[in-house]
């Protein structure tokens, strides 16, 4: 049997603070000026750009002042949704304040939303084939609620955005943090058409300083500058550390209309003994589409990457749960139309870092602010980008770097409160289901007064990791119904470039143990483990990047998502 390993001491070969900040602005000429750069076109950089544009409106003055691109939004992807993924059930509540104007029916005629949450369930399920209906646990109350798909709810507030003046920039990404004394100066955007070994290309474009007077960090979960930031700035000590879930989804057209929403709180298909560390949960979420009138299910699984079996695959555990009788009743007949894979941060409270530096800030999933306990992370990035706003226009107004207000302003808003609320609430389960399951529900019960006190976390990357036998269980794929990593990457409409460079960074040569913990977990398929290599000992993995969908669970697991080259990655459309 391999010998146990932890991620933490085989890390990846980086400097974040090296590689990622850039100390010397480029020649003015030479660089492209904005009043406020935006990182990330997802909901939480989009709400801010939005806002400020409504914000600018009112101000003519600032607006001048800011010169010709007030607000610019710098996305990775294609466009602005394409690399976004969420379950997702949303609380209303932040959507409406950013677009009082709008109605729920035109919600959904803009295509982003599919109807109101009226039912729930929730099941435990112990086995295979058995369910058993629980009591909706406060955290799982959702009437009310509206079913969206975060990539389509992107798409929409890229077009506001654009029609209220603000420039979005996609295919680019940013690739550092421009830092000069102390103060956040805006992004490099990164080179493109450089060959694998970074080799410049005969279609080569050198990045360039895109420098502004407020930055803002909206990058999701584990931005490869909000690290950089983090560490550069600071904000994470006295902070308990960021710990991440990875979740995998597949939208269904389906025959039948399903008229409620449905969680699973497990312990199948994951393993009850506290040994696997495993915690996970599922979701299963009607949609109907108001334009074309077709029924879709959005089913998802999502586990917490603190597990200790190497061999656990959140892509194969989607598929076992689609093998339970409660799931195939849902989708039998239908077709999957779309398939996608992110990690989101589940700290919580005590694991945001601080938001705000000199010159720049951090919202949304990049500021970890996502109830785990409720999955519920939409609203508040909704949110955090609206207070971003408002901070970065008081101080510009000032004239000054100073967004500290932005701090309080999220501790003293919906999202400082709800998060308090469930601070402790996750933390009981790593010592596994059963055993923590008894503090969850006090905390739960008594809305965060007990257990009291701050509960620690620990990195998911110090977590031992063994070769155990989860996969035996995993089943085959029929093409049909079950489906493997490949055919799934394909669906996502992944368009990574063959030759481009490797923007994965982790260790060639590492204990089995390791090397089976990226195999299994990635969703994508990028690492293989070459037929022949050794049974225990250290060994030689493959990296297929082109594959890799920018999932970022790798982050927490040993290794680095960092920036690749703009326009490459998944094509998200109704994730
Ligand atoms: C599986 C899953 C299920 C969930 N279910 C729910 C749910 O049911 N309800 C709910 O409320 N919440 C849910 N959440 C949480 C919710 O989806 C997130 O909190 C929210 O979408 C975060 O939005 P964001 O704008 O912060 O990040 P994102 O949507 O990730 O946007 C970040 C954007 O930044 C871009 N980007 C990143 N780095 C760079 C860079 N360096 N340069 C250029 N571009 C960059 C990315 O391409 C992306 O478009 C779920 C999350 C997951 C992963
Ligand atoms: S290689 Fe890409 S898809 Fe695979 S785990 Fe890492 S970030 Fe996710």
């Amino acid at each position: 049997m391999a010998e146990r390993a932890a991620p933490i001491d085989y890390g990846p070969p980086v400097d974040p603070r090296a590689e990622f900040i850039k100390r010397e602005l480029d020649d003015p000429a030479e660089q492209i000026d904005v009043g406020v750069a935006i990182v990330g076109g997802g909901t939480a950089g989009l709400a801010c750009a939005n806002r400020l544009m409504q914000l600018l409106a009112e101000d003519p003055e600032m607006a001048q002042r800011l010169g010709e691109v007030p607000v610019a939004v710098i996305e990775k992807a294609k466009s602005c949704g394409a690399h976004s993924l969420s379950g997702a059930v949303m609380r209303p509540d932040a959507l409406r304040e950013l677009y009082p104007e709008l109605t729920r029916e035109q919600w959904r005629e803009e295509g982003f939303a599919f109807g109101e949450v009226t039912k729930e369930a929730v099941y435990l399920l112990p086995g295979a084939t058995a369910k058993v209906k629980l009591p909706t646990p406060p955290p799982f109350r959702n009437h009310g609620n509206e079913v969206v798909s975060v990539s389509a709810l992107a798409r929409f507030q890229q077009r506001t955005a654009e029609e209220r003046g603000a420039y979005v920039l996609t295919e680019t990404s940013a690739a550092q943090l421009l830092v000069a004394d102390g103060v956040v100066r805006g992004v490099r955007s990164g080179d493109k058409g450089r060959g694998k070994d970074g080799e410049p290309l005969p279609n080569f474009e050198p990045g360039t300083d895109i420098v502004a007077r407020a930055t803002v960090l909206a990058e999701g979960c584990w931005g490869h500058l909000t690290g950089a930031a983090i560490g550069e700035f600071g904000l994470g000590e006295g902070r308990e550390p960021q710990v991440w879930e990875l979740g995998v989804k597949e939208v269904w057209r389906v025959p039948r209309p399903l008229d409620r929403v449905i969680h699973t709180v497990g312990p199948w298909p994951l393993k009850l003994a506290a040994r696997y560390h495993q915690i996970g949960g599922t979701w299963i979420y009607p949609m109907k589409d108001a334009r074309t009138g077709e029924d879709l299910v959005s089913i998802g699984f999502v586990v917490d990457l603190e597990y200790a079996d190497a061999t656990t695959s959140p892509h194969d555990l989607l598929q076992l749960f689609k093998t339970h009788p409660l799931v195939r009743g849902i989708l039998e007949g239908g077709e999957r139309v779309a398939w996608g894979a992110k990690a989101l941060p589940g700290g919580g409270y005590w694991s945001m870092p601080r938001l705000t530096m000199p010159g720049a800030l951090l919202a949304g999933d990049a500021a970890g602010l996502v109830d785990t306990v409720a999955l519920k992370g939409v609203h508040h990035a909704l949110r955090s980008g609206i207070l971003a706003a408002d901070a970065v226009h008081a101080a510009l107004a000032r004239g000054d770097h100073d967004l500290s207000a932005y701090e309080r302003a999220v501790q003293d808003s919906p999202i400082g409160r709800e998060l308090y609320q469930v601070r402790n609430t996750r933390q009981p389960f790593s010592k596994g289901f059963l055993q923590g399951g008894a503090a969850v529900n006090l905390s739960i019960a008594t809305k965060g007064r007990f257990p009291a006190g701050r509960i620690h976390w620990h990195r998911d990357d110090a977590r031992e990791m063994f070769v155990g036998d989860s996969a035996e269980s995993y089943p085959r794929a029929d093409g049909k119904y079950i489906f493997d990593k490949l055919s799934s990457v394909y669906l996502s409409g992944n368009a990574t470039r063959d030759d481009a460079p490797n923007h994965i960074r982790v260790r060639r040569n590492v204990p089995r143990a390791i090397a089976e913990t990226w195999r299994w977990m990635c969703p994508a398929a990028v690492y293989e483990i070459p037929d022949g290599a050794p049974a225990d000992g250290e060994v030689d993995v493959i990296v297929n990047y082109t594959n890799c969908v920018q999932c970022g669970a790798i982050t927490a697991k040993g290794g680095r998502l960092t920036t690749p080259e703009g326009g490459d990655g998944p094509l998200y459309r109704i994730t």
